[in-house]
């Protein structure tokens, strides 16, 4: 036995009972191995499977115990008499074999203790609140946020007596700490709760100002409300909220995690200690993705880094473009800030790189906006991002439509706005299509 095919003291941690130590390598000979490499077989023996070098997709609603003993031993780590969830496998409302493949390898990327899964991005952040809100609590949070989030902690918690306070997306560490005294001046916070980068005006929040300001804040309580982000647009690959402080990150695993808009999924990264108390209600109200869907997962992220690279790649290209065209006001996309301005300072310190999502503020109105939209000859007309395929929306007119329109003014979301999200097509032809949508507008 080579060193690189001893077990790992990761591995054997981060197994679980059913799956049995397994001669994995995690680095060789003190390299430590990438994830875009890991995705390839981290969390999966095929020696379980009948040698299958991929992961069967396990259709089954109940798992078979050893022994009494052992359904026991099960249920006092479903139940958290003891911590850390069940040694083995239960029932399937719990967790499965290919829900548990996927949740190790989506860990990897931020280097993170533990990850959870779910049946789509919203479910995610509802377990999450769930799992922390008490009536009378107050939630802080940057703005804007995803529209359904929004819908969430204002109209549904504020029936169970929980309240909000919001600070914008791009505020000061002097601004978030005023809110953030505000808050605890009122009571109990449950959480701050972050976007980052803000959906659709892309600003960007600065996670370490808002980790810095609840440790200073909150400093009195043992226990500080968890920081909490939705880290949907950049993530996995451009931000890693853990290394910056954030206690959970949250993602909408339908956008670039999944990346072939065929599936709906949400993710939770974090430490065990935090996930814990989020797997708990899991467990509770069933909001686990089902094994079809995390197998369709673990695929993309096999990708993962190709296509966001090349989606990012893409980007660049057709932003360049678009900036100098003479039918486009302004261009606002992450790779263009004001190199002197605060924004571009969180961005340096936060982000690897642009993404593909940006916002196109056309010269003209909706009708503008329209006729570029319908020109369009390779981008399909949808909401929804990080797919293999260029998207483009008109946010005013669909996303945000039911938005009033004072707050659609302070958001920035003016009629000639166009949402596009880049794909992996070949740059040139995107291009080419932007061009000629542009010359019939
Ligand atoms: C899409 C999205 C969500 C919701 O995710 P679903 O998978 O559609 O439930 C949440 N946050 C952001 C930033 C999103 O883009």
């Amino acid at each position: 036995m080579s060193d690189d095919t001893v077990p790992t003291e990761a591995d054997l941690t981060g197994a679980t009972a059913r799956r049995r130590p397994k001669a994995e390598a995690l680095d060789i000979g003190g390299h430590r191995l990438s994830p875009e490499t890991l995705m390839m077989g981290h969390g999966y023996d095929p020696m379980l499977s009948e040698g299958a070098l991929k992961p069967p997709i396990f259709l089954t609603s109940t798992f078979v115990f050893e022994s009494a003993a052992a359904g026991k031993r099960h249920f006092e780590g479903v139940t958290g008499k003891r911590p850390g969830g069940a040694e083995g496998l239960v029932y399937s409302r719990f967790n499965g074999p290919n829900q548990e493949i996927l949740e190790d390898r989506l860990g990897i990327w931020e280097d993170a203790e533990d990850a959870l899964t779910f049946s789509s991005g919203m479910s995610a952040i509802a377990t999450v609140l769930l799992a922390h809100c008490r009536p009378g609590d107050t939630i802080v949070h940057s703005a804007p946020l995803y529209a359904a989030t929004e819908t969430l902690i204002g109209k549904v918690l504020g029936r169970f007596g929980i309240n909000w306070l919001d600070f914008p997306a791009g505020a000061t560490r002097e601004e978030i700490d005023a809110v953030m005294e505000r808050a605890h001046a009122h009571g109990r916070v449950a959480m701050v709760y972050l976007e980052s980068p803000a959906n659709p005006t892309n600003a960007l929040v600065d996670i370490e100002a808002v980790v810095a300001s609840r440790n200073a804040v909150f400093a009195d309580l043992e226990e500080k409300p968890p920081v909490v982000i939705d880290n949907t647009f950049l993530g996995p690959l451009w931000q890693k909220p853990l290394r910056h402080g954030a206690d959970l990150v949250l993602y909408s695993l339908t956008k670039y995690a999944g990346g072939h808009s065929d599936l709906v999924a949400g993710g939770a990264v974090g430490s065990k200690a935090h996930i814990n108390v989020i797997r708990s209600m899991r467990n509770t109200i069933g909001t686990i993705t089902d094994p079809h869907t995390a197998w369709m997962l673990l695929r993309s992220l096999e990708t993962l880094e190709l296509r966001m690279s090349r989606a990012g790649e893409n980007a660049a290209r057709v932003c360049a473009f678009l900036r100098d065209h003479a039918k486009v006001e302004h261009v606002g996309y992450l790779g263009f800030l004001d190199p002197g301005g605060r924004q571009a300072d969180i961005y340096r310190r936060h982000c690897s790189g642009a993404g593909s999502t940006f916002s196109l503020f056309l010269k003209g109105g909706e009708a503008e906006a329209f006729r570029f939209l319908d020109g369009l000859r390779i981008a399909k007309l949808a909401v929804s991002l990080g797919g293999t395929e260029t998207l483009a929306s008109h946010p005013a007119g669909m996303t945000h439509l039911s938005v009033p329109d004072a707050r659609k003014q302070a958001l920035g979301i003016t009629d000639n706005l166009v949402r596009i999200s880049i794909g992996v097509e070949n740059a040139d032809d995107l291009i080419a299509d932007c061009d000629q949508a542009l010359r019939g507008v």
